[in-house]
């Protein structure tokens, strides 16, 4: 098939097909991508806020990081934990630390799927490694102070965590990236052998077991870093999303599933300080801060609105907010099916 003017195997074709019998609408295609300043240009990109799929690819993409892509949506569908991307380079509020646990979790189901339908996963992760510490190099030296040095070991001990698990890259660049991160960030090995710990007992063909997986890295998280404001109570600041919930549920009113508080923001170097809103599940205790959504301008305001709707339908809720669900006892969700299109892996 063909995709923004290149050609594809049947391979990508099944998979698009795949990813549009379980969206109910056509893959969109478009050539937007932006640039991360540490990790570079990223090779593609899933827009998971969005319900309808759409796949950034520069020209002429490799076939693998297509299919990359449209496994992202597939999981995305299936109800797998997913964030969206956003590039940010600033210090980083408790959910950009939750998308990069996310993410590296992630990435881990996606490369077992790639090597199932026969993509060369290995040879792609080793290159990628290479080129990211070359970055690593550069930018370490340059980092000026104690929280930017958190948050890129909390980001070099996913890169860690993702290389060792399986498949994993070729153990010889394995280790010379681990061995020079500990000599750059000495904490983001140490924090690696614990995230690997809570990856290795995710199975991939089960979506809660990876977002129990997500829960316990994050988990591990705030007790290397509990120190730093931004990775406190990480696990009762972000919602893993997509939150599950069933039809009754959605229906029912958010005051009756959710509490709410208001709170005020603890560091001073921040300079958003300003009152952040506190979304909670009653029975499980997982908060999200919505401060992220909103604008500072349209703070009170929005205030008001939420407690609004807090008489309304829990559905009205989650759209407002922009927070992904999936309800959990629809028809449409039991009849998923496998992950992958079942030609694909027996072909
Ligand atoms: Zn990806």
């Amino acid at each position: 098939m063909e995709i923004l003017g290149s050609q594809y195997s049947e391979r990508i074709d099944e998979l698009c097909a795949h990813l549009k019998r379980l969206s109910g609408t056509d893959v969109a295609f478009d050539d937007r991508i932006e640039t991360d300043e540490i990790f570079g240009t990223p090779a593609g990109l899933y827009r998971s806020d969005e319900r309808h799929p759409r796949i950034s690819l520069p020209t002429g993409a490799p076939e693998q990081i297509v299919a990359h892509e449209l496994l992202h949506g597939i999981l995305c569908f299936h109800g797998y934990p997913g964030f969206s991307v956003a590039m940010r380079q600033r210090w980083p509020y408790p959910t950009d630390v939750a998308r990069e646990i996310c993410h590296c979790a992630v990435h881990i189901i996606i490369d077992k799927l790639l090597g199932q339908i026969r993509y060369d996963v290995v040879g792609t992760k080793t290159q990628n490694a290479a080129e990211r510490l070359e970055n690593l190099r550069s930018i370490v030296p340059t980092l000026d102070n104690v929280s930017s040095k958190h948050w890129w070991s909390i980001r070099v001990a996913c890169e860690i965590t993702y290389h060792r698990a399986q498949p994993s890259l070729n153990e010889s660049v394995a280790r010379d990236f681990a061995t020079e991160s500990a000599g750059l960030l000495p904490i983001s090995v140490e924090l690696a052998s614990e995230l690997h710990r809570h990856c290795t007992a995710m199975n991939s063909q089960d979506r809660a077991s990876v977002k129990v997986a997500i829960r316990n890295m994050l988990r591990t998280v705030e007790g290397v870093f509990g120190q730093h404001p931004h990775c406190q109570d990480l696990c009762k600041k972000v919602v893993i999303t997509p939150v599950y919930v069933n039809k009754i549920q959605l229906c029912s009113r958010a005051e009756k599933l959710l509490h709410f508080e208001e709170a005020r923001g603890q560091d001073r170097q921040d300079r958003r300080d300003k009152p952040f809103l506190i979304i909670g599940h009653r029975q499980t205790g997982e908060t999200l801060t919505v401060t992220d959504y909103l604008s500072a301008g349209e703070l009170r305001e929005e205030r008001i609105n939420l407690k609004t709707y807090l008489r309304k339908p829990l559905r009205a809720m989650l759209d407002h907010c922009r927070i992904k669900y999936f309800q959990t006892d629809s028809r449409r969700s039991q009849n998923l099916g496998p992950l992958l299109p079942e030609g694909l892996c027996s072909s």
